[in-house]
């Protein structure tokens, strides 16, 4: 009841084949736009939708905060903002 279809992908104008089975599992899932874009673009536009969705993710390291430590006094950095009256310790002395 499908046959392969040739569509011209709306990104980089390649054409690609919207092949039989691929139209029978759109339809299978109640989709009924026709894919817009070939493959190589609607997988390069998920990598970049993932990027964009997770930049407050791995990819950002947390803020440091520049500290004295009141064990040995070195300059070190704590992931939180140093308090008045509260000792710091770098990563040695901790
Ligand atoms: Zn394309
Ligand atoms: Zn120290």
């Amino acid at each position: 009841m499908f046959t392969d279809k040739t569509i011209t992908c709306k990104d980089c104008g390649a054409e690609f084949v919207f092949t039989a089975n691929e139209q029978e599992f759109f339809a299978e899932k109640g989709f009924t736009n026709e894919p817009q874009r070939c493959q190589s673009c609607r997988k390069a536009r998920k990598a970049n939708s993932r990027g964009g969705n997770n930049s407050r993710g791995n990819a950002s390291p947390r803020p440091m905060f520049d500290a004295i430590c009141a064990e040995c006094g070195k300059a070190c950095k704590v992931p939180f903002e140093p308090r008045d009256g509260r000792p710091v310790y770098c990563r040695d002395c901790f």
